[in-house]
């Protein structure tokens, strides 16, 4: 079809135009840096998962900065379990972690309790700290004792423990308490969107600079958990923990590790204190001191984790016995989990009356340095340590 040459010329350009234009369209808009989020926030947020980081984004080196007050932070959380009466030894713990690794990071504070917070605890509490604090209640069906446990047997069995000279045998609460931390407080709603935690107890001391963000390091070294201090436990405490373990693993072996990839060896060893090995029938009783520990709660909510805890809840020892949180825990990262992913804090200085961990470092005040315990020479025996650097080493 002939077209006049001007009405040629203007087609040509209309169509390279909208080709233009359409190539611009279909374009990517440019990335735009979404907002940063400081902290997760739990009690609305229906969609947290992982951590809150927009999906897909990437942070630069230096938003992990310690000075950068805007640094991504990971869905975490500190967590206490302490009484009104405790408020000052809470505020104690407070002012140290706050000193030297929180003011830098702003991680909520959450509180629980069996009973409200009063006013006071909250006040003195809200005060140590820029970050959110919560203060929650443990619901009571989370903390009483459970139906199948038979209190008459609670109450002779508590009374033998005492008698016997197991430190607070006859104390249902502390049972209670034992239980909630080993395989319940995860549960708890105002955890639900949450993955990893730092478990603070009222009147320990932290004296040491951390200047990096443990949560992340958790996180990106693909940790489950993190422990200063490794003892051994009162054999008396756990006589049936360790068989009721080999039961379930019996009955679970898809659960297990590899004993060369796991801790097993550590749970196991009967060199050192062979006496504790007996007495408490196969186990070493070494255990994590769980009144600090950070950990991934992903860990205990997984089947394997679930499925032991549920298995010792119904063998009753967190009652008849006076089991641990920190040996279940512990028993259950040496079986379940890969070594790897448990990580000695070592540059955490520590203490939770009579042990100490005292780094040799300059970021280090108030404590001695490789001191282990300031209570008599005896203590030192407790320590198992050696075993972990011996059976899974000191990375
Ligand atoms: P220990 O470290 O084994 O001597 O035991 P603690 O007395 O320090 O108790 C361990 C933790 O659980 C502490 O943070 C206590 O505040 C807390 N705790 C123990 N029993 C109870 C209880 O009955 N109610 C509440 N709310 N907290 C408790
Ligand atoms: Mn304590």
């Amino acid at each position: 079809m002939f077209l006049p040459k001007p009405v040629r010329a203007l087609a040509l350009a209309s169509t390279i135009l909208l080709i233009f234009l359409l190539l611009q369209l279909s374009r990517k808009a440019p990335p735009v840096k979404e907002p940063r989020i400081v902290y997760p926030d739990m009690k609305t947020d229906p969609n947290l998962e992982e951590t809150h980081e927009p999906a897909g984004h990437l942070w630069r080196a230096d938003d992990y900065a310690v000075d950068n007050p805007n640094s991504p932070r990971i869905n975490a959380t500190i967590l206490s379990l302490v009484r009104n009466e405790e408020v000052d030894g809470m505020v104690t713990s407070m002012r140290d972690l706050e000193r030297t690794w929180n003011h830098k990071f702003n991680y909520p504070w959450t509180f629980f309790n069996d009973k409200p917070f009063n006013e006071e605890f909250k006040t003195k509490t809200r005060a140590e700290t820029r970050a959110p604090c919560y203060y929650e209640v443990i619901p009571p069906e989370h903390w009483a004792v459970p139906s199948w446990i038979n209190q008459d047997l609670v109450r002779e069995s508590g009374q033998i423990l005492a008698d016997e000279g197991a430190q607070y045998g006859n104390l249902i609460s502390y049972h209670q308490m034992c239980r909630w931390n080993s395989g319940i407080f995860y549960h708890h709603p105002a955890l639900k969107h949450i993955r990893y935690y730092w478990r603070v107890e009222p009147k320990v001391h932290f004296f040491c600079d951390v200047d990096y963000d443990v949560f992340r390091y958790m996180h990106d070294r693909n940790k489950t958990y993190g422990f200063t201090i490794n003892l051994y436990d009162d054999p008396k405490t756990m006589p049936s923990l360790w068989p009721e373990t080999m039961r379930f693993a019996e009955a679970h072996p898809e659960h297990l590790k590899p004993p060369s990839d796991s801790a097993r060896p550590w749970l196991e060893d009967k060199q050192r204190r062979p006496e504790h090995n007996e007495k408490a029938n196969g186990y070493s009783t070494c255990h994590f001191w769980s009144n600090f520990e950070i950990a991934d709660m992903e860990f205990w909510r997984s089947r394997a984790y679930e499925d032991y805890f549920n298995h010792l809840d119904r063998a009753g020892g967190f009652f008849y016995e006076r089991w641990g949180d920190a040996p279940v825990h512990s028993i259950a990262l040496g079986l379940f989990e890969d070594k790897s992913k448990i990580h000695w804090f070592r540059d955490i200085g520590y203490q939770h009356i009579p042990y100490f961990n005292c780094p040799n470092s300059p970021k280090c005040t108030g404590c001695q340095k490789g001191l282990f315990t300031d209570g008599e020479d005896f203590l030192y025996k407790e320590d198992c340590r050696p075993n972990w650097f011996k059976y899974v080493g000191k990375e």
